[in-house]
């Protein structure tokens, strides 16, 4: 195979072969190329790094190297390559790409960092992104999410839309349900007036940005702002650039302005609050608990006692998994040997209650806390921790069993318990069980609706010396505070409540939620405005709106929204006879928050209407399979399957399943895909992406499991 002289040159300068100044050498390439197709990778590093020793500085050389190391998964000469590519070509967009994704996975440096070099790559590359800056992006993506960090995602899930299409769907942060709405709208932008003294120097800046120069346009907005301190305008660009240069500290600062700034709207001040309150998440929010550890003098009297209490449940010795990850939270070495989730209502008969004595049926009872107990070790006595939150009663109803048993000294060192403290939201969506129904279940969404207007007054935050909620919207200091956090309840589609709720919440703390009209338009969902999608009342919209909602809703995984627009199709007869708005509206409501039985008559319902929408049936029939297969019932599982695949013979997805099952019994590691090629081990971002810290809780859902609702993303979206 000929090399095309009019094909892009390999070292990255945007140029085709032909005009490129890089030496480099057509029949070597050609050489490489062959090398490269046979597999011969041994060869290829052999003949790459003799002709390196000859034109030490040949960039499409490196270019070449790198790559490969990359994609063999060589980390270390990746990153070697890398360095020197960067030094030797400081504007090649290649090198600044490659030296991006180098800072990723090697951890050496800060997240920032990375940051900039890739927008110095986007900057140079003049309209051709190359693949390996693509694949820093969804890497720093992946980086920021697992730093915690994530009110930095927007800009760049922003930049990833932009770059990269419908490409980028798999990658983005929009489609994780987890993430709040909040987190995931675009910084809002201001107004330049026409007479404003500043306008040229904010232009300037603003053109910079678009060239992906934030680093100068921070300089040039800063220069700005001290000229004209206060201007609205040029400080949300402000911090906008500094959100997307992943600059905690200024972002802090700018916002801290914002929220104090008389000229925005108090929307507007409470999205700069809660943008605060989520740059700071690790700090703030948190409610406030009562951690304690003490020396336990007499393990077994204390296991007896609480086998007595109801409202305390033991975590069984098996669910190790869960123990190990207590210890792992502890930093300590051991798992404990017991652990007790506390509940503020009975939840098992006690060893003095017969089995048919559980308690009070339907209840909902709420996690309290946790009790930690760990046996005596060689260089430690037994001891046990408590971790209750302080919320209304729930200290003293614990205080009250552990004045049953002795306990010794209390301990100084509580070593890292204060990771169990919940932010306020967590906290409002916290473990709940129905009592009396012997396994635990969780709560469904109208039960739980009442609870979160009832509590929210009553959380006490850790960082406003324990006041509550209730008290602080007293104080006219911190009303941007409790704003925000409604705010940011609003935007947690992953409480699934009725819209009520969220009214009667903002309610208890004598605020109004501010209400939507009309369906937003797409471009417009920056800050706060992104809160339309759950404000507004679908009822009242016509079809082709209505449609539009749930569109709209399912690009951000906007969940709670697009259900409950989902609810209306159905509940209208002549929407539901059209089979694009049912198809439309079965694919929300087959996803989880519906009770079982619903989502089996909506998938079922999704696999009939799959070809007349061009779609295939088989994903549906999939879905069904799993979900009978989890809920126990694998004969219907089983028989659905065998229908299935007479009637599909050839589907790809039934096909798929159908080999993954045989494998799975053949014994076979199907359950554990192969993941470890080579590059894909370099870029996937490690083990941690692999297996996340999955908090197995019993009776908690699994935050994750619904993030991974696949079912959620329709064709052409
Ligand atoms: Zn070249």
């Amino acid at each position: 195979m000929a090399i095309d002289p009019y094909a892009l040159c390999p070292c990255g300068s945007g140029k085709k072969i032909k005009f490129c100044e890089c030496g480099i050498d057509t029949h070597e390439l050609e050489r490489i190329s062959k090398l490269i197709e046979g597999e011969q990778f041994v060869a290829t590093f052999d003949r790459i790094n003799t002709l390196l020793k000859k034109t030490p500085n040949a960039a499409w050389l490196l270019a070449i190297k790198g790559e490969m190391a990359l994609r063999l998964g060589e980390a270390e000469v990746f990153q070697q390559t890398a360095e020197r590519f960067v030094q030797l070509k400081p504007t090649n967009p290649l090198a600044l790409a490659m030296q991006a994704l180098s800072v990723l996975i090697s951890g050496s440096a800060p997240l920032r960092e990375a940051a900039n070099y890739l927008l110095s790559s986007l900057a140079e590359s003049a309209g051709t992104v190359p693949n390996m800056a693509a694949e820093a992006l969804a890497m720093l993506v992946r980086a920021v999410e697992q730093s915690g960090n994530e009110i930095m995602l927007a800009p760049w899930d922003g930049l990833g839309f932009a770059l990269l299409g419908s490409e980028w769907i798999s990658n983005s942060a929009r489609s994780k349900v987890g993430l709040n709405l909040m987190l995931k709208s675009a910084s809002p932008k201001g107004q330049v007036p026409a007479d404003a003294p500043w306008r040229d120097r904010y232009q300037e800046a603003q053109v910079l940005t678009q060239g992906f120069r934030h680093a100068q346009a921070e300089s040039k907005l800063k220069a700005l702002l001290r000229d004209f301190p206060g201007e609205l305008t040029p400080l949300m660009l402000l911090f906008d650039v500094q959100r997307t240069l992943l600059d905690d500290d200024g972002l802090i600062a700018t916002a801290g302005k914002l929220r104090d700034h008389e000229g925005l709207d108090a929307e507007h001040r409470a999205y700069y609050e809660a943008m605060i309150l989520a740059a700071q998440n690790e700090k703030r929010m948190r409610v406030a608990d009562w951690l304690a550890g003490y020396e336990l003098p007499a393990p077994d009297e204390a296991i007896a006692r609480f086998a007595q209490e109801a409202s305390f449940s033991a975590v069984p010795e098996q669910a190790l998994e869960f123990r190990q990850m207590i210890a792992q939270l502890m930093e300590e070495e051991v798992p404990p040997s017991h652990v007790y989730l506390l509940y503020d209502r009975p939840v098992h008969a006690t060893s003095e209650q017969s089995e048919g004595e559980a308690e009070s049926d339907g209840d909902v009872a709420s996690d309290m806390g946790m009790i930690l107990l760990y046996g005596k070790q060689v260089d430690k006595p037994a001891r046990l921790y408590i971790s209750v939150h302080k919320f209304r009663d729930y200290p003293q109803r614990v205080r009250r069993v552990l004045d049953d048993i002795a306990l010794g000294a209390e301990l100084t060192d509580i070593g890292s318990l204060d990771r169990f403290s919940k932010p306020v939201l967590e906290f409002l969506n916290r473990r709940r069980l129905v009592t009396g129904t012997g396994n635990p279940e969780l709560v469904p969404p109208e039960r739980l609706a009442p609870l979160l207007a009832d509590e929210f007054p009553d959380v006490p935050l850790e960082e406003f010396g324990q006041r509550t909620i209730g008290e602080l919207v007293q104080d006219p200091q911190h009303q941007w505070t409790v704003r925000a956090l409604l705010m940011l309840l609003e935007g947690a589609q992953f409480i699934q409540v009725p819209p009520e709720s969220i009214q009667q919440t903002f309610q208890s703390v004598g605020l109004e939620r501010p209400a939507a009209d009309q369906v937003p338009d797409p471009r417009e969902l920056d800050g706060p405005k992104i809160l339309a999608l759950d404000r507004i009342a679908p009822d009242p919209l016509d079809d082709e709106q209505l449609t539009r909602l749930i569109h709209l809703a399912l690009a951000f995984s906007a969940i709670r929204s697009a259900r409950r627009a989902a609810e209306v199709v159905r509940s209208r007869e002549s929407t539901w006879k059209d089979p694009s708005a049912r198809y439309l509206a079965a694919t929300v409501l087959s996803s989880e928050g519906s009770s079982t039985e619903e989502r089996l008559q909506m998938l079922e319902i999704l696999e009939e209407l799959a070809p007349q929408v061009q779609d295939s049936p088989g994903k549906w029939v999939v879905q069904r399979f799993m979900l009978l297969a989890q809920s126990g019932r694998s004969h219907e599982a089983q028989d659905v399957m065998v229908k299935a695949m007479q009637k599909y013979p050839s589907d790809p997805h039934i096909n798929r399943l159908v080999g993954e099952l045989m494998a799975a019994q053949r014994g076979a590691a199907a359950a554990q895909p192969n993941l470890s090629g080579g590059g894909q081990e370099i870029a996937g971002g490690g083990p941690a992406e692999q297996a996340p810290g999955k908090l197995v809780i019993p009776g908690q859902e699994d935050e994750g499991e619904q993030q991974s609702g696949s079912g959620l993303w329709l064709p052409g979206q």
